[in-house]
């Protein structure tokens, strides 16, 4: 039994992230109390918040009316309170006896026989036990972990490790932050005259430290992922031949000075002999198909292969009839491949990759199981990145490799627009291409908020709409729970509209339709038969279909902002104004109603992600929870820009200088930030 406790123990201490000393050193407290003084019962009465008070136990005893209780009674020379322990033990009663003296710790309220704390947090002490100097931590914790266990065991690391800095005096003189071993004292046991209001808001300098120390760890080693990456070899495509040409000619449209630009950065790093890594951010309609149909060119002309991925099959669908309508004409053979495929067309397309017939290959994650084999493989693309983990993407990137040393370049696209300061700690190590126009000819949409009591109103609208040749979407509230209830909802939807809507021709598409299926009903949707196409999110990201004109939210207050910012961008991409119209059930959450009202005032994809980052926290923002990114514990990427900016230049500045001096600093503290683990955060 006893043996079995510290096994226990160093688990619940793991679940905490805490294993080494530094760990533990590194282990912040989340917030400060304050048991520096002591108010006499008197003046407590008239504090908000809690309150330290010292007293004589006068009375203890267990009540039961209305419940079981422990009462007990305290007084100082000011006046008397009332103690009510709902949960106690039997220890506590003897701990309590009538004549111990208590220091307790809680938020004094008027109950019906004078001052009352529930549930307080006290201390049997001796009389003059002299007050902590210091604000007391409160650390993160997990259950059966106590917090003076947990200030055991940091003073214990604190005492064995070594605090020495990492980084010269001079570089913190210059940026004007303490030294490590001070800040990191401070933080765990604060001076009675440290500034309150800094320390909880996290402005003070030693919290900067913390957080700059932790910042410049991630930008080092997202540095030196790149640098790494430098050094493996990727095939040298040439600029230009005559697929890129052909592919030029045959577009319906020019490409714009933005993508021009774009197309001319990706050019640039294909041509090098190291692996471009590269993520095209564009928002939702900018145009980023035809760019990585551009890099795909460039690549074929090499007489490399391509794969692109993309994350649901209507989207892959949609990518193969668009790219082989442009390419297959100069002779390229484009393959597709998914999941839903019959074996023996499977099997031929299969053995087309290995063999190096086809030259591109387009599909869902079809593409990266084991009996997919590439011939050679140069290119990459990933489109709707964020869809994918990162070990899927890693994954297409590996097919490269069987049987020779290149890695293929990488181009992965995303219409979720990453703001600056995330782009700039999370995506350190990528090259970023962004494409800050759309296509000419664009009117905005407007976008309206209606309540879904009306929705009777909004159908009659849709039918003089769809009359007057537009084409609409209807998509159906996404349901959380079950996947079957989103499901027979759109159906229901489907039958109704389509009972309310006789003259209209009314499509339905969800995500277990059979692959054909979808596409047929896609494809009736593109080519102008069906008027109104209700749908579940399997619209949501990447499809085109310009004559689209109107869409229809039901439930928009479901969806989140990224979201729904993606799916309003099926709209608006042909030369007809086009409306959004978002239904919503009142009465709103505060979240829900911000969201929709964001939606309403903005288009921008950038501002758009920012109030998403705002409202998700970057865990979410980025799908951590697949990606795997390790979070930043410290920093706070909204109130910390100018730390990030400080920390990028610094990274940059030390990795910049020649000599063993700028060398070891880099090795010290990213040993003592990351520990082991660098490379597994980059895996
Ligand atoms: P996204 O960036 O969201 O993936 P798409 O690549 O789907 O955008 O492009 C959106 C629409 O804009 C498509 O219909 C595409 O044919 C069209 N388009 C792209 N580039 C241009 C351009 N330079 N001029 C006109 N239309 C364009
Ligand atoms: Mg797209």
């Amino acid at each position: 039994m006893s043996s079995k406790k510290p096994k226990t123990r160093a688990s619940r201490l793991e679940r905490l992230g805490l294993r080494s000393d530094m760990d533990f050193v590194l282990h912040l407290p989340m917030r400060y109390e304050d048991e520096t003084r002591v108010v006499p019962i008197r003046e407590a009465q008239f504090m908000t918040g809690s309150a330290q008070v010292e007293g004589v136990v006068m009375s203890s005893g267990i009540q039961y009316r209305p419940r079981r209780q422990l009462v007990v009674s305290i007084a100082d020379e000011t006046g008397e309170l009332f103690l009510r322990f709902l949960h106690f033990y039997a220890s506590q009663l003897k701990q309590l006896a009538v004549g111990s003296r208590v220091r307790v710790r809680g938020e004094l309220r008027q109950g019906f026989f004078g001052g009352e704390m529930v549930h307080p947090a006290y201390r049997v002490v001796a009389e003059g036990t002299p007050l902590p100097a210091a604000l007391t931590p409160v650390y993160p914790s997990t259950e059966g972990i106590s917090q003076t266990q947990l200030r055991k065991e940091i003073a214990a690391a604190m005492a064995r490790v070594n605090l020495q800095d990492t980084l010269p005096d001079t570089l913190l003189m210059h940026l004007n932050l303490p030294v490590f071993a001070d800040a990191i004292r401070l933080l765990h046991n604060p001076p009675p005259d440290v500034d309150e209001h800094a320390l909880a808001e996290r402005t003070h300098p030693a919290w900067q430290r913390v957080k700059f120390d932790e910042l410049l760890a991630q930008q080092l080693s997202m540095k030196r992922a790149h640098t790494r990456r430098r050094q493996q070899i990727a095939p040298q495509l040439s600029a230009s031949g005559d697929v890129t040409r052909g592919l030029l000619e045959a577009l319906p449209f020019i490409l714009t000075a933005e993508q021009s630009r774009v197309v001319a950065e990706i050019s640039e790093s294909m041509q090098k002999p190291y692996p471009m890594q590269r993520l095209l951010q564009g928002d939702v309609g900018s145009g980023k198909t035809v760019v990585a149909a551009m890099a795909a060119a460039q690549a074929i002309d090499s007489g490399t292969q391509v794969a692109m991925m993309a994350p649901t099959e209507i989207l892959a669908d949609q990518h193969f009839q668009r790219v082989a309508e442009w390419m297959a004409p100069l002779g390229v053979d484009v393959a597709w491949l998914t999941g839903g495929m019959k074996k023996k067309d499977r099997q031929s397309v299969l053995s087309r990759i290995a063999s190096g017939k086809a030259r591109l290959v387009i599909g869902t994650h079809a593409l990266i199981q084991d009996e997919v084999h590439f011939d050679s493989l140069g290119l990459v693309i990933v489109d709707e990145q964020h869809r994918f983990g990162v070990g899927q993407r890693l994954m297409l990137r590996n097919k490269g490799e069987s049987g020779h040393d290149s890695v293929p370049h990488q181009l992965m696209m995303s219409a979720t627009p990453i703001p600056r300061t995330l782009a700039m700690t999370y995506y350190a190590d990528l090259d970023v291409s962004v494409i800050n126009e759309l296509p000419p000819g664009r009117t905005p949409v407007i976008t309206r908020l209606i309540d879904r009591n009306r929705r009777d109103e909004v159908i009659k609208r849709i039918h003089a709409a769809a009359l007057s040749g537009r084409q609409i979407y209807w998509v159906c509230p996404l349901i959380e729970e079950s996947e079957t209830l989103q499901l027979q909802t759109a159906v229901e939807t489907h039958a109704a509209l389509k009972e309310a809507l006789p003259d209209l021709n009314v499509g339905l598409v969800h995500g277990r339709l059979r692959q054909a299926e979808k596409q047929a009903v896609m494809d009736a949707f593109a080519g102008g038969e069906i008027h109104l196409l209700v749908a579940t999110t399997v619209i949501e990201v990447g499809v085109d279909v310009p004559n689209a004109s109107l869409m229809i939210i039901e439930h928009a207050e479901r969806f989140g902002l990224s979201q729904l910012h993606q799916l309003r961008g099926r709209v608006g991409r042909g030369d007809a104004e086009s409306i959004c119209l978002l239904l919503y059930q009142a009465p709103l959450g505060e979240t829900a109603k911000q969201r929709l009202m964001t939606m309403r005032e903005t288009s921008d994809g950038f501002a758009i992600a920012r109030r998403d980052l705002e409202i998700r926290g970057p865990g979410e923002f980025l799908g951590a929870r697949q990606s795997g990114v390790a979070m930043l514990r410290f920093a706070d990427l909204q109130k910390d820009a100018d730390l990030i900016e400080a920390s990028q230049d610094m990274a940059q500045a030390l990795l910049d200088e020649p000599g063993e001096a700028a060398q070891a600093i880099v090795e010290s503290h990213l040993n003592r930030w990351l520990g082991g683990f660098e490379d597994f955060l980059k895996a």
